[in-house]
């Protein structure tokens, strides 16, 4: 074996649209980028993003973004980081007309003007009247942002390296990032790329849960680095079901479909939402909707033979509007249930969707660790952007259509700031050999044959325990359990092989490193799950039903070494307007 090596100024790991849109930047600052993805540029889960990215253009109705940052911070259940939830308001409709100038075929009004959606938990006036913030290209807004920006990279010559897994960060001594050592999948070769900054980028972790809206790829391997690296994760028990999934299945059915106009109905023809959130309906907050969905099925009012899912109506809106505006939505149900949704209402069940917690960051994307509980520092020559960090401007909760805008928004000023710090640090540091050959250990790990337990089983035990345990609603008991479980199934990962190394194909190798960092991250959520006794935004203890201000105003910090979790500060205090302080949370 062979270890190739390379040196760049920024090496990105993931070309999802974080890592793509945070290269152009540097690209076109003319800084050496490479950039990794364990796949090809355009596969990145951002692809599959439907309903479209926030920003308060005011297109369609009224808007400013003073709302459209207390509409985020309310969503966050008041656990948002307010410093970086204005900056990305108000950056919003910058990215959004950058996005229209590299080519994304946004939806048009009539009058020429970028086309705007009502989407969950957007208001105008500070929680008075729906707004319509969400900026779409039909239902398949993603896909058009994720193609755009690579095509804008291939013009502006970033490198890339397609199909290479990156495996851990290199640190030296000080704890200095210094690149990253990754695999190549197709020849299995080891490939170390060292870099005067590192960004990860690689999307989030809802292969955790059995059902999920997720690429197979999204297993949350920059996360567990990270956590291997020293760096705790933060806010890791607040992860969001998404409440319309396809029943039993799981594909995403856009909140634009209620945003155009569908609504939920139980076994009773009744439209439930009216009862929990009588002014915003069908578009209060993703976690008000799906709790509201778990308790009509709990309590018997589900449809089907098993009443366990509910009913998402939209034959009302005429097959015209379906075809413009909810074209590919139409597409996945009839591919995946065989029937029409402009005809017959379509089973759905809350389902895993998005990491809200990840990597702590500032609104700079470095790196920032509280240094023994004394005030932040960042990690040198560390950044993260996207859905692995943690920024944090979706709290306790993420407002559908943020998300896109946070990859957007983050990924741009990660990359400013280290166009800042490479004017600066013109030259590599030096290489630190000896944890290039604990990260080559991990990859030797898996040429052992191991005895007995497949990696596959393993990860699919995983993903019902999670189910189970860490669901929508959670109990200490229940908790405890799932604990418990997760540490036995990360023993038995410890014996497990990928068989037979002659027979097997590198894809089997990476599979395992993709378990293993599954099962830090589950160890992350359920012990953070446990830690925290309240309940707040996607976080619903049965036994703790209320949030909790006095004490748990706080993100929590889950490190790996010693499994401890630590706590700080949010940071209530924005950059210009007057900060919003926590309130009861109706819709
Ligand atoms: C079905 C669906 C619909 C959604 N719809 C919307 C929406 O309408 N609006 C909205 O705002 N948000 C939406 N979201 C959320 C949003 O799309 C994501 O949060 C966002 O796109 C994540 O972008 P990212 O750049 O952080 O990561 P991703 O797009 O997930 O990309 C991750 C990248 O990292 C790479 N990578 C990961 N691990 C490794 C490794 N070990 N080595 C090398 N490369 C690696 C991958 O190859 C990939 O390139 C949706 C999500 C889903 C799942």
């Amino acid at each position: 074996m062979t270890l190739h090596r390379r040196k760049f100024d920024t090496l990105i790991i993931g070309a999802g649209g974080g890592g793509l849109r945070a290269a152009l930047q540097l690209s076109q600052a003319e800084a050496h980028v490479a950039v990794v993805s364990k796949v090809f540029p355009t596969r990145s889960h951002t692809v599959a993003a439907q309903g479209g990215v926030n920003a308060a253009l005011a297109n369609v109705l009224p808007d400013n973004w003073h709302w459209h940052m207390f509409d985020t911070v309310k969503g966050s259940d008041y656990l948002g980081d307010q410093d970086a939830i204005e900056y990305m308001c108000r950056a919003a409709p910058r990215v959004v007309y950058e996005l229209d100038h590299m080519g994304v075929p946004f939806s048009r009004l009539d009058n020429g003007r970028i086309y705007q959606r009502a989407f969950g938990g957007q208001s105008r006036d500070f929680g008075g009247d729906q707004a319509a913030r969400t900026c779409a290209a039909a239902d398949r807004t993603g896909h058009a942002i994720l193609h755009s920006l690579y095509q804008q990279n291939i013009r502006a010559r970033t490198h890339f390296f397609d199909e290479y897994f990156a495996i851990d960060l290199i640190r030296d001594a000080e704890g200095v990032v210094l690149g990253a050592l990754a695999l190549e999948i197709a020849t299995g070769e080891p490939m170390l790329i060292e870099a005067k900054t590192t960004l990860l980028a690689t999307g989030g972790a809802g292969q955790l849960f059995r059902t999920n809206t997720n690429a197979l790829i999204n297993t949350g391997d920059g996360m567990a680095m990270a956590l291997r690296a020293g760096i705790p994760l933060q806010d890791m028990e607040f992860f969001q079901f998404h409440p319309t999934g396809i029943a039993g299945k799981g594909m995403l059915i856009t909140e634009g479909v209620r945003g155009e106009g569908g609504y939920l109905i139980n076994a009773e023809g009744e439209r439930f939402m009216e009862r929990y959130a009588p002014r915003a309906k069908d578009l209060a907050s993703r976690d008000v909707v799906s709790r509201a969905i778990a308790i009509e099925v709990r309590e018997g009012r589900g449809c089907g033979p098993s009443r366990d899912h509910v009913l998402l109506k939209l034959d009302h809106l005429g097959v015209e509007v379906i075809s413009k505006r909810l074209p590919g939505i139409r597409d996945t149900v009839r591919t995946f249930l065989h029937i029409d949704p402009a005809e017959t209402p379509i089973p759905v069940y809350p389902t895993a969707h998005y990491t809200m917690g990840g990597i702590p960051t500032n609104r700079f994307g470095q790196v920032v660790v509280p240094e023994h509980n004394g005030p932040e520092e960042p990690v040198q020559g560390l950044y993260a952007a996207g859905e692995c960090a943690c920024v944090s401007v979706h709290g306790a909760n993420r407002l559908g259509g943020n998300s896109l805008l946070d990859i957007l928004v983050f990924g741009r000023a990660a990359a400013n700031h280290i166009v800042g710090f490479l004017r600066e640090n013109r030259y590599h540091r030096p290489l630190y050999e000896a944890s290039v050959d604990q990260a080559l250990q991990r990859l030797a790990r898996w040429e052992r044959p191991g005895r007995g337990e497949t990696v596959d089983g393993l990860r699919r035990e995983l993903q019902r325990t999670m189910e189970d345990y860490c669901g929508v609603f959670r109990t200490e008991e229940i908790l405890q359990q799932g604990v418990a479980r997760v540490t036995e199934l990360e023993r038995r990962l410890a014996d497990a092989g990928i068989g037979d190394q002659s027979r097997v194909f590198n894809t089997a190798r990476i599979e395992a490193l993709e378990l293993e960092n599954l099962m830090d991250i589950a160890l992350a959520t359920v012990h953070s799950a446990l830690a925290r006794t309240e309940s707040r935004g996607a976080h619903s203890r049965v036994d703790y039903p209320e949030r909790d201000d006095l004490h748990w105003m706080r993100h929590s910090l889950f490190y790996w070494e010693g499994r401890r979790l630590d706590y700080k500060p949010v940071r209530l205090k924005p950059v210009t307007v007057d900060s919003f302080p926590p309130k009861e949370r109706v819709y």
